[in-house]
């Protein structure tokens, strides 16, 4: 189907276009199939972090001219796009709720009857938040907490404190109980290497006490291998080096996964835990889009930022034009092919 859009409101004004391969003009008319309009949409709402954590790429980024906050008009313009969306998460490499409209957010997308989810670092959660994320129609919140005791937590998401974490939380937490609210539902979501592994069977125990029903264990999703990879980012090989389970030895993994799922078991938490493979072949570019803060569109949230891969710039009104343009298509022809696209080898989700 094809995407709506309004032919007499003009383009939109939010500063020049960064300098990214792909974000040029919409791509002419594709000679690929049309994909249906996508039902999920990912917002990175803000652009940077007010933590440096050792595994996240975007300590990296360039130093942007830009606010680094999405214009509250360009989402307003996707957001109304895509009459058929049915979920949106409002995070990326950034922390969401740095951005002044955080809440305006959630409830514009939650009044079309969307459903929204967030990842947080939790270390922005005091009284008056906690009041704003049970009463703004947030479905689900993940807070990614990466070590259960305060040293390995410190350590690896500088500078967040373990207790204002551990806080906001409990605040939150009363909150949900005050009002009797069962939403947002409330997830801790562990990024697992190296240094945190011994710590999952206590992460479970530590979501049990702060009254979290689940716990998402997920792996770094890249290696970074890349050639096309932006000098800045290079890094980023050695870190997940040095710390990726995929480097690890597999018994000391699954030692620590079991005794994660006993845990689990004991608590009544529901447990996720990263599967070795992907049981299937990826469909991502075909189900979602995800746009960076300032509209530019990757095909895949693994991506991170369009600095990687860019399949085109949403600020112009062709949002359908983008979704159904010859720069997704060729990244969907070739991820179908036996010569992916270059960021696929590196991607965990990928499976030929
Ligand atoms: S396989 Fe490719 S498209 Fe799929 S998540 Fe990985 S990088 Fe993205």
């Amino acid at each position: 189907m094809s995407l709506p859009g309004d032919p007499d409101e003009p383009p939109l004004e939010v500063g020049p276009a960064r300098k990214v391969r792909g974000a040029g003009p919409p791509s002419p008319a594709s000679r690929f199939r049309r994909v249906e309009a996508p039902r999920f949409l990912q917002l990175e709402l803000v652009g940077r972090c007010n933590l440096r954590c050792g595994l996240c790429p975007s300590r990296f980024r360039a130093t942007e001219a830009g606010s680094g906050l999405m214009d509250w008009t360009l989402l307003t313009r996707v957001m109304a796009q895509l009459p058929r969306l049915e979920r949106l998460r409002l995070d990326g490499l950034g922390e969401p709720m740095l951005h002044p409209r955080f809440f305006d957010a959630v409830a514009f997308a939650a009044a079309r009857g969307v459903q929204v989810a967030a990842a947080t670092n939790a270390t922005l959660i005091d009284g008056v938040c906690a009041e704003r994320l049970v009463r703004s129609g947030l479905e689900t919140l993940e807070a990614s907490i990466d070590g259960a005791t305060r040293e390995t937590f410190e350590a690896l998401r500088p500078p967040a404190r373990f207790s204002t974490v551990l806080r906001g939380l409990t605040l939150l937490r009363r909150v949900k109980e005050r009002l009797s609210a069962a939403r947002p539902a409330v997830s801790v979501a562990v990024l697992a290497a190296r240094e945190n592994l011994p710590e999952l069977a206590a992460l479970v125990r530590l979501a049990r006490r702060l009254g979290v029903a689940r716990v998402l264990v997920r792996r770094p999703s890249h290696d970074f291998s890349e050639r096309a990879l932006p000098e800045e980012y290079r890094p980023m090989r050695d870190i997940i080096r040095s710390q990726s389970l995929a480097y690890e030895d597999a018994e000391r993994v699954e030692r620590h996964f079991s005794r994660a799922r006993q845990a689990a078991d004991e608590c009544g938490v529901e447990l996720r835990l990263p599967d070795a493979a992907p049981a299937s072949p990826c469909r991502r570019p075909w189900q979602g889009l995800y746009l960076s803060w300032d509209g530019l569109a990757m095909p895949c949230e693994v991506a991170g930022t369009p600095e990687r891969s860019c399949v085109g710039d949403a600020r112009p009104r062709f949002l359908g034009a983008l979704w159904n343009g010859e720069d997704l298509g060729d990244f969907r022809e070739a991820l179908e092919s036996d010569a992916p696209p270059e960021l696929c080898r590196g991607c965990v989700f990928y499976k030929r």
